[in-house]
C-alpha cells in the first residue's frame, strides 16, 4: 500500500523526453501527479499509426505482454478494445504455436495479449496519453539540461531551437542511446555502473499481405531453434490484412536480407509454419534488418550521487534482448514504479531519485534475470551471469519438453515467460515433480514427436484451474 506524505513539493511541470512507449508510461504516470506535463519528441508524429526514424526498431515485430497492457489499460481505460478496434488482433498466448524443441501444448488460459503493428501499438497510446487534460507534445529535441547554479538540481532542458523548458522534474525516456548520462558526466556526476550481456542479435523482417479468407489453425507462431543456436522466427497478423514476419539470429548469425536466403533460414527452422507463410504470402515491403550487441542494464539504483529533478526511465536504464518481447512491458513497469515512488517521497530531489531508481530496479530485474539467464544457454554469450544460472539452464530442456505434454507445465512457461510470475515459481516441489514427469514422458515417446495438431489440448484449461 503507498504512503502519501503530508506535503509535496510543489508538482507544477513534469517533461518527458521522448513520446515513445517509456515517455507514453510515464506521462500517464506523471500526468495524474503534475499539473501538467510536457513530453519533448524529436520525431515529427502523424496522426496515424507510422514507422518513425527515433524508433527504428519498430519495423519488426513487437509483441506486447500481458502485463505491460494491464498496466496501460489501467491507465488508459478502454484502450484494448480501441486497439482492436483499429485492427489488432486479442490472442490467448496459451493457443499459440510455440515451437522449442516440440510443440508446447495449446490450451485457452485467458492470458490475452494485442498482436498488431509496433506502430499501431504506439499509435493508440500516444492519443490516449496526449488527451489527457493537462498534458501537451512539444515537437523539438532536446539538446541539454539546465541546472540550479549549484548544479544539484536539474531545472529543466534545452531545446534544439535555443529555447529552454522549466521542469520541476524532468524524466529522461530517450532510449538505449539517451544522452543525459552524457550530460550529467558534464555537470560532474559519476556514471552508473553497466552490466552488459553480449549476444550479438540480428533480425529481418518483413510484412506480407495476408488474405482474410485464408484460414490458419493458428494465429501466433514462435519457433525457437534452442541451443546451441540462437535462431529463431516469429509470425502473426498485423492490422489491415498483413502478417508481420521476424527471423532472428545470434551471435554472428545474421537471417538473410535476399528473397532466398530469408526462406531458406525459415525453412532451416525446427517447425513450418514460418516459411510456409513467407512461401505463400505476397510482399508488402522490403526486408529490413537491426541488430542489438548486448542486454544493457545501467544500474542506476547504485549511484551515490544523484543531482535532484531528474529521473531515466526505459531502455535508458535497461535494453533487453529483444527476442523476449519484454522492453515495452518493462517500461510500463517502471513508469508505475516512479509513480509509486513519487507517491512516497514528498520531495523532488535527490531523495526521490534515488528512491525511484530503488524502484525501477525492482521493475527491471525479474525481465533481466530471465533474459540474460536464458541467453546464457549460448556458449557464446557472454557477460556477468547470476549464480544459479548454469543449473537452471540445465533444468529448462526438461521444462520445454515436459510443456509438450503438461498443461500444468506449459501454462507456468507461458506465465513466466510473460512475466505474470516470477521464474522461481518453476522450481516449486510440485512443478519440478510435473516437469521430470513430463521430460520423462516426452523422451519415451521421441520416437513418435507431437505434431503441432495433437499439441492442442482437448479440453479448455483456464488459468484459475491449474495449482
Ligand atoms: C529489434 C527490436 C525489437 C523489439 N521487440 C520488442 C517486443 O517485441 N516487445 C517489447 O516489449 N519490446 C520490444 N523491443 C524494445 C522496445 O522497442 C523498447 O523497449 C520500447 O520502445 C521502450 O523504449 P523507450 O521508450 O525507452 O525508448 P525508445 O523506444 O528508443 O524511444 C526513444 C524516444 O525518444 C526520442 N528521443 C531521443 N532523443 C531525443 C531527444 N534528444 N529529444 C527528443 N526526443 C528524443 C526518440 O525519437 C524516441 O521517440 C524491441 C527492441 C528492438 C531493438
Amino acid at each position: 500500500m503507498s504512503r502519501t506524505p503530508h506535503a509535496h513539493q510543489a508538482r507544477h511541470r513534469a517533461v518527458v523526453i521522448g513520446a515513445s512507449m517509456a515517455g507514453l508510461s510515464a506521462t500517464a504516470v506523471l500526468a495524474s501527479r503534475f499539473d501538467t506535463v510536457v513530453v519533448v519528441e524529436r520525431d515529427a508524429m502523424a496522426g496515424h499509426p507510422a514507422d518513425r526514424k527515433g524508433v527504428p526498431q519498430g519495423r519488426h515485430a513487437h509483441g506486447l505482454l500481458p502485463s505491460g497492457l494491464a498496466r496501460l489499460e489501467g491507465w488508459f481505460p478502454g484502450l484494448t478494445a480501441e486497439m482492436v478496434a483499429a485492427g489488432a488482433h486479442l490472442v490467448d498466448i496459451g493457443e499459440a504455436v510455440w515451437h522449442q524443441g516440440g510443440y508446447r501444448r495449446r490450451f485457452p488460459t485467458g492470458i490475452r495479449a494485442p498482436l498488431a503493428s509496433r506502430a499501431l501499438l504506439e499509435h493508440q497510446v500516444r492519443r490516449r496519453a496526449l488527451a489527457l487534460p493537462n498534458v501537451t507534445l512539444r515537437a523539438a529535441g532536446v539538446t541539454g539540461l539546465t541546472t540550479s547554479t549549484d548544479g544539484v538540481t536539474v531545472t529543466g532542458v534545452t531545446l534544439d531551437d535555443g529555447s529552454t523548458l522549466a521542469a520541476d522534474l524532468v524524466v529522461d525516456t530517450s532510449g538505449r542511446q539517451g544522452r543525459s548520462l552524457l550530460w550529467l558526466a558534464e555537470l560532474g556526476y559519476e556514471a552508473p555502473p553497466v552490466s552488459e550481456v553480449r549476444i550479438d542479435v540480428a533480425y529481418a523482417s518483413r510484412v506480407y499481405h495476408r488474405d482474410p479468407a485464408q484460414v490458419t489453425e493458428w494465429e501466433f507462431a514462435l519457433v525457437l531453434a534452442g541451443p546451441p543456436t540462437g535462431r529463431q522466427g516469429v509470425a502473426f497478423p498485423l492490422e489491415g490484412d498483413r502478417w508481420m514476419v521476424t527471423l532472428a539470429g545470434m551471435h554472428g548469425e545474421r537471417p538473410p536480407t535476399d528473397e532466398a536466403g530469408f526462406l531458406a533460414f525459415a525453412r532451416a527452422l525446427p517447425s513450418t509454419e514460418i516459411a510456409d507463410v513467407i512461401e505463400s504470402a505476397r510482399p508488402a515491403g522490403p526486408i529490413v534488418t537491426h541488430r542489438l550487441p548486448s542486454n544493457q542494464r545501467r544500474h542506476v539504483e547504485r549511484l551515490r550521487r544523484v543531482p535532484g529533478g531528474l529521473v531515466m526511465l526505459g531502455d535508458a536504464v535497461c535494453s533487453f534482448n529483444p527476442t523476449y518481447g519484454q522492453g515495452m512491458t518493462t517500461a510500463a513497469l517502471q513508469a508505475e514504479a516512479l509513480g509509486r515512488a513519487l507517491d512516497t517521497v514528498g520531495t523532488l530531489d535527490s531523495r526521490l531519485v534515488k528512491a525511484a531508481y530503488r524502484r525501477l530496479a525492482r521493475a527491471v530485474s525479474p525481465a533481466w534475470q530471465m533474459t540474460t539467464g536464458a541467453d546464457f544457454s549460448l556458449p557464446a554469450t557472454h557477460g556477468p551471469k547470476a549464480p544459479g544460472t548454469d543449473l537452471l539452464n540445465r533444468y529448462m530442456p526438461h521444462v520445454f519438453r515436459a510443456a509438450q505434454m503438461s498443461d500444468k507445465v506449459s501454462l507456468r512457461v507461458v506465465e513466466v515467460t510473460t512475466l505474470l510470475r516470477p521464474a522461481p515459481t518453476l522450481l516449486t516441489p510440485a512443478m519440478m515433480v510435473a516437469v521430470f514427469r513430463g521430460s520423462r514422458q516426452v523422451r519415451r515417446q521421441a520416437a513418435a514427436p507431437v505434431t503441432a495438431e495433437a499439441a492442442v489440448g482437448a479440453a479448455p484449461v483456464h488459468v484459475g484451474d491449474i495449482h
